[in-house]
């Protein structure tokens, strides 16, 4: 299979071409969080550009479930455009974090990082040391 871009998983701004607008959705139907919403996508819905209707629907899912659908437009909203794919992809992170560990959510990975990170601060003075 050719690659498909990925907005959730791939940063970069996949910016240029001329003009003219991308190539619309073609009739492809609604994007990934409308289509798990079973709403009608309107053009410029604010989900589309991050949340294609195949894997971004099961994004959306989890995102739903844990912020709310209407929390993250508006959080989005107060976001410049530039910086939406970001927040989408963290937003989808810790969304699916919390789902895996309702407890800690992402918060146990930034734990066991700072765990690692003392441990290895240890290593690192016991080799500069010898
Ligand atoms: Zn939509």
């Amino acid at each position: 299979m050719s690659s498909t871009p990925n907005p959730v998983s791939s940063g970069g701004s996949s910016g240029g071409g001329g003009g003219g607008g991308s190539s619309g959705s073609g009739g492809g139907g609604p994007c990934g969080a409308c289509k798990f919403l079973r709403r009608k996508c309107v053009p410029g819905c604010i989900f589309a550009p991050y949340f294609d209707s195949e894997q971004g629907a099961a994004h959306f899912a989890a995102v739903h479930k844990v912020f709310g659908a209407s929390n993250v437009s508006k959080l989005l909203l107060h976001i410049p455009v530039h910086k939406r794919l970001d927040a989408v992809v963290t937003i989808c992170y810790e969304a699916q974090a919390r789902l895996r560990d309702p407890v800690y959510g992402c918060v146990a990975h930034i734990f066991a990082l700072q765990q690692q990170e003392e441990r290895l601060l240890v290593l690192i003075k016991d080799n500069s040391s010898t």
